[in-house]
């Protein structure tokens, strides 16, 4: 199947129609929106450069940018990098989709998590990429697997979450990631890092970029600064990134508007403001879901969350069944047969901490239960 609906955005139409208890969606924290803070943004990018923020983009994004950038990712991810081996993009997902264009063929070996994201392996689908599913546990994805199925499947690209993995929440321990990096200098592996959740919470592990800089990482701005406004980045370096400069080129997609309002608002510091309050806000967030799950829906939790927005469950019964029940009492999460590569569990599902208020989380978990119980 090379395209289909994924099954966040099916029970996000749900939410869109008002629900109390929103678990579907991956977007952050209404209350972390720095919107007035967009608008000063704006006012200062239009008295400042004038028509030149609706000007075409250049090539691999605005130079102010990437610069802001590079210090950005310093910073906050401990990766140094020359703003030059800094790529803008329309998000993580579009960075992930010029990736998979670049390095994917029909029958190209991709590891990934098992389960992973559905819509970031959406366009390695597309390309015909094999996707081999790598089983995860509490310690993030099992790389002594991996090894033993790169000996069955050969060498290719790992795309992986090591940081807050979404849907399961896990984090990749230290001795797995340092396996990990072995295994690619071993077998010539590309990682490919994807990341968008590290810097909202408060001592995570190192990024596998901070640790080899042969991995591509792949950041965004969507959950500090607002996923509307489209800009994420891949860092990358020799031919790779020359390459993915002139991919870029096929569809300018990061709006001109977008990077200058995101390069002000990080040289303002703004995002640093944001990313203090996340800290103390998505960490609390997830702690409320656990004890909530702990409480009522104990041993549903198929995954010990360690951070990101996620926890991924055991529903016991048939996931969008339970959906078309619940989204009557106004709960919407996302089914999770969709995030699994090599079976399909139908009785799970993601639930997210992004968007729902931290009051809501108790209540709307006990809801949830109530109708597991009754079905
Ligand atoms: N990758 C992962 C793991 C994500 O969770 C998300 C957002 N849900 C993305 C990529 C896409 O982010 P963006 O808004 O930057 O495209």
């Amino acid at each position: 199947m090379r395209l289909y609906w994924s099954p966040v955005e099916l029970a996000s139409r749900l939410a869109r129609k008002g629900m109390r208890y929103n678990f579907a969606s991956g977007a952050p924290d209404p209350g972390l929106l720095p919107i007035d803070e967009l608008r000063r943004s704006f006012e200062r990018v239009y008295e400042e450069y004038g028509k030149a923020i609706i000007a075409y983009p250049g090539a691999g994004g605005l130079r102010e940018l990437r610069i802001e950038l590079s210090r950005y990712v310093g910073r906050t991810l401990g990766i140094n990098t020359n703003w030059r081996d800094i790529i803008i993009t329309a998000g993580a997902q579009h960075a992930i989709k010029l990736l998979s264009q670049l390095l994917m063929r029909r029958r190209t070996t991709v590891y990934v998590e098992d389960p992973t994201f559905v819509e970031t392996v959406a366009p390695m689908r597309f390309q015909g990429a094999r996707l081999i599913g790598v089983p995860v546990d509490n310690e993030g994805m099992n790389t002594h697997e991996l090894e033993k199925l790169i000996k069955k499947y050969g060498p290719g690209i790992v795309y992986a979450v090591p940081n807050c993995h979404n849907p399961t929440g896990v984090s990749l321990s230290m001795d797995r990631r340092k396996h990990l990096i072995e295994i690619a200098k071993e077998h010539g592996l590309i990682i490919i890092e994807d990341d968008p959740y590290t810097s909202l919470y408060p001592n995570t592990e190192p990024t596998l970029k901070s640790m080899s800089n042969d991995v591509i990482y792949v950041g965004t701005l969507s959950k500090v600064l607002g996923p509307g406004l489209r800009i994420g980045f891949v860092v990358v370096n020799g031919v790779l990134r020359n390459d993915l400069e002139k991919l870029e080129q096929h569809d300018f997609a990061a709006s001109t508007l977008s990077q200058y309002l995101v390069y002000d608002m990080l040289r303002r510091g703004v995002a640093n403001d944001v990313i203090k309050r996340a800290r103390e806000l998505y960490p609390r967030k997830l702690k409320e879901l656990i004890s909530a799950l702990d409480e009522y829906l104990p041993n549903a939790l198929m995954y010990r969350p360690h951070c990101g927005f996620y926890a991924f469950i055991n529903t016991r019964v048939n996931a969008w069944e339970l959906l078309r029940k619940s989204v009557r009492q106004g709960i919407v999460f996302v089914p999770g047969g969709r995030f699994f590569i090599n079976r399909r569990l139908e009785n799970t599902a993601r639930l997210s901490i992004g968007s729902i208020s931290i009051d809501l989380i108790k209540e709307g978990v006990k809801a949830l239960s109530d109708i597991i119980m009754a079905t």
